[in-house]
C-alpha cells in the first residue's frame, strides 16, 4: 500500500494565462470566472499522486509570507518539484516579496509547502477583508447601452497589450461595440465589455463604506490628501495615454514624491540592462520583413500577446516569404504553447538563463566551454545555436518575463543585449522586449524624457533620482515609507505582494480608474475615468517604441472625465495648496 505524503515542498512560479486575461476583462476581477481562472494551482501529476490529491482537490499553499487555499489541477507544463499559480491576488498572498535591491519582488521560485486541505478556497471577500475592505457590489454599474446608428471604425488601436495592434475594425451600434474584427480573444473581451463593471460616480470611503460625492468634492479630498502628504507615491501609468503620464510627472515633482510605473514588476530589468550596456533595437515591421531567425526567450505570446506570432512572425514579409523561411526557437523552462509552435524548443534549467546566455556568447566567440552541458542544454546544442545565429541574415531575440523575473534579472538582460551586440559583429541581430500593458512602453518613455529615468523616480530632494530597491514602489510600500498614494489606471492591490498591499491599505489611497479593481475597493477616494481607446484618445507607444495615436469613439459617461483632465485639475489644486502660482 502506498501511503500519501502529508505535504510537498515546491518552487512556486506565477505568470499570465489566457483565461486570466479574458475573465478579467469580460466579467471583472470580482467575478466567479476570474476566481476560477486565478485561484488555482497547477501541479505535476506525479507530485499530486504523492500527496494523494486529484484534479479539483483543495490544497493549502504555505510560504514564509502567508497561506492561501486554492484548487489543484494537473498540468503537463509543470515540472516535478514546481507549481504554478496565475498572477493575481491569490498568488500574491504567498509570493516572496523580497526585491534584492532591484524593485521587483520574486514572482518566480518562491519556496512553498503544498498540502491537502478541507473546506473552501480562499475567497476574494476574505482577501479584501484582510485589507479592511469589502467587495463594492452596490457601486458596480454598467454604462447604459443606447440604440443608435450602426457605424464602423477602421484602423483602431487595441488598448490591451504592448503589441498595440492598430488595424482593428470596430462595428458599433449606438454606444455598444458589437464586433471587433482582427482582435485576439483578450482584445475582444476588453472592447466588447468596455461598458461593464464601471466606476460611474466619484466616491469617498469613510468607516469602511463608500459614499457618493460630486466630482469637485472628490478632487478636493484627493488634493488635500496629496498636498498634506510628506512622501506620496504616484503609481500605475501603463494603461493610460502619454499626455496624462506627463501631467503625472509634474504632479510628482510638485509633491516631492515618487512616481513609478508597472515596469517595476515586469520589464524593469530590461530598462536597467539597457542603462548598463545600451541596446540593439528595431521595429516590429523590420522584423516582419527581414528576420529569418527568431528567438523567443522566456516569452509565451499565445498567452500574453496573441497576435504576435500570426502578425509578425508567421506572416509574409518583403524579404522573408513566410513561416517556412524563418527559424523560430523558443528558450524557456517549460514547454509552453509558444514552444509547441516553434521549430525548436530549448529547455533551460529554472533560474539558469544567465549561464546559458553566457555560454552562447562564448560559443559565438568560438571560445571553449569545458562542460558537457550548461543550464541543462548540451554543449553541442549551444554551439549549433550560436552557429545558426551567426549565419542568420537578420535575427531577433524577443525577451519576456520568463527571463526578466528569474535568476539574475537585469543581469540576464544585460547579457542578452551583449549577446545581440556580439552577434552584430557577424550579422544583424536585435533584441525587443515583450512589454505587457498597452502603454507601459509609453510610461517608461515619458518618464525618461522628462526625468532621465524609466521608473521608480524620487523627487524628495527637489530633483529626479532613481535607486532600484530604494525608490521603487514595492520597496517603499513594504518599508512603510510612503504616506499616501495616487493610483492611476492600475491595480497594485491585485499585483503586488501581500506585505506591500497591507501598507497600501493603511494609508489614504486615491484611485483613478474606469473599472472596479481591488485597489479601488481599498481606496479612500475613487474617481471614475473614461476608458482610453474607447472614450478617451491620446498618444501611446508600442512595445518597439513606435508612437501611435489612440482614438476615442464615444464620449465618457456623463460626469466622467479623461485621465489627463482630472490630473490637470488635481495639479492646479495641489499647486494652490503648496503655494505655487
Ligand atoms: S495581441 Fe495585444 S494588442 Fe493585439 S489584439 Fe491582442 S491584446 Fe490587442
Amino acid at each position: 500500500m502506498i501511503i500519501a505524503k502529508q505535504s510537498l515542498s515546491l518552487l512556486l512560479n506565477t505568470g499570465r494565462t489566457i483565461k486570466q486575461g479574458i475573465s478579467m476583462e469580460a466579467e471583472g476581477k470580482f467575478s466567479p470566472s476570474y476566481a476560477d481562472a486565478v485561484a488555482r494551482i497547477e501541479l505535476n501529476e506525479e507530485d499530486m499522486k504523492e500527496i494523494g490529491i486529484s484534479d479539483g482537490s483543495l490544497v493549502e499553499v504555505i510560504s514564509e509570507e502567508g497561506v492561501v487555499r486554492v484548487k489543484a489541477f494537473k498540468s503537463k507544463e509543470v515540472e516535478r518539484g514546481h507549481a504554478y499559480i496565475p498572477m493575481g491576488p491569490w498568488a500574491n498572498m504567498v509570493v516572496d516579496p523580497r526585491t534584492m535591491s532591484l524593485g521587483m519582488p520574486n514572482y518566480k521560485y518562491t519556496r512553498v509547502e503544498v498540502r491537502p486541505a478541507e473546506g473552501e478556497p480562499t475567497s476574494l471577500p476574505e482577501i479584501l477583508a484582510h485589507y479592511g475592505a469589502s467587495v463594492p457590489t452596490e457601486w458596480m454599474e454598467d454604462v447604459k447601452l443606447v440604440e443608435g446608428p450602426q457605424r464602423t471604425y477602421e484602423n483602431m488601436v487595441c488598448p490591451f497589450c504592448g503589441e498595440l495592434c492598430d488595424y482593428l475594425k470596430f462595428e458599433v451600434v449606438g454606444n455598444e461595440i458589437r464586433k471587433v474584427v482582427g482582435g485576439c480573444a483578450n482584445s475582444v473581451s476588453k472592447l466588447r465589455n468596455y461598458h461593464r463593471h464601471r466606476i460611474m460616480r466619484p466616491l469617498i470611503r469613510e468607516d469602511g463604506r463608500f459614499r457618493e460625492v460630486p466630482l469637485e468634492e472628490a478632487l478636493e479630498a484627493a488634493a488635500d490628501i496629496l498636498a498634506s502628504s510628506k512622501y506620496p507615491l504616484l503609481f500605475g501609468w501603463s494603461s493610460t495615454a502619454n499626455e496624462a503620464i506627463r501631467t503625472g510627472v509634474e504632479l510628482a515633482e510638485i509633491l516631492r514624491g515618487v512616481i513609478d510605473n508597472t515596469s517595476v514588476i515586469c520589464h524593469g530589468p530590461t530598462a536597467l540592462g539597457a542603462q548598463e550596456v545600451g541596446t540593439a533595437r528595431s521595429t516590429l515591421g523590420v522584423v516582419r520583413h527581414k528576420a529569418d531567425y527568431v528567438v523567443m526567450w522566456g516569452s509565451n505570446p499565445p498567452a500574453s500577446h496573441q497576435n504576435h506570432f500570426p502578425l509578425w512572425i508567421f506572416s509574409k514579409g518583403r524579404w522573408v516569404k513566410g513561416r517556412k523561411d524563418r527559424k523560430v526557437v523558443v528558450i524557456d523552462v517549460r514547454e509552453t504553447p509558444a514552444a509547441r509552435l516553434a521549430d525548436e524548443f530549448v529547455k533551460v534549467e529554472p533560474g539558469k538563463d544567465y549561464e546559458l546566455i553566457t555560454a552562447l556568447r562564448m560559443a559565438v566567440k568560438d571560445l571553449d566551454i569545458e562542460l558537457p552541458s550548461v543550464a541543462g542544454v548540451p554543449i553541442d546544442t549551444i554551439y549549433r545555436l550560436a552557429d545558426e545565429m551567426r549565419s542568420a541574415r537578420y535575427g531577433v531575440i524577443f525577451e519576456g518575463m520568463g527571463v526578466t523575473m528569474t535568476g539574475a534579472k537585469h543581469r540576464n538582460i544585460e547579457e542578452l543585449i551583449k549577446l545581440a551586440h556580439d552577434l552584430n559583429e557577424w550579422t544583424r541581430f536585435v533584441l525587443i522586449p515583450m512589454r505587457g500593458h498597452y502603454n507601459v512602453t509609453g510610461s517608461d518613455n515619458v518618464f525618461l524624457w522628462t526625468t532621465g529615468y524609466p521608473f521608480g523616480i524620487d523627487f524628495s530632494r527637489g530633483y529626479p533620482r532613481m535607486i532600484p530597491g530604494v525608490t521603487t514602489s514595492p520597496d517603499l510600500l513594504m518599508r512603510g515609507e510612503v504616506d499616501a498614494a495616487l493610483i492611476v489606471a492600475s491595480d497594485p492591490a491585485a499585483h503586488l505582494p501581500k506585505r506591500a498591499v497591507e501598507h497600501l491599505s493603511r494609508i489614504p489611497v486615491i484611485t483613478m480608474d474606469p473599472k472596479w479593481s481591488l485597489t479601488a475597493a481599498i481606496s479612500k477616494v475613487v474617481i471614475p475615468t473614461g476608458m482610453v481607446g474607447v472614450e478617451c484618445g491620446g498618444t501611446v507607444y508600442r512595445l518597439d517604441e513606435v508612437p501611435l495615436r489612440i482614438r476615442s469613439i464615444f464620449p465618457p459617461p456623463p460626469g466622467v472625465l479623461c485621465d489627463e483632465e482630472i490630473l490637470r485639475r488635481l495639479l492646479d489644486m495641489v499647486k494652490a495648496r503648496r503655494g505655487y502660482s
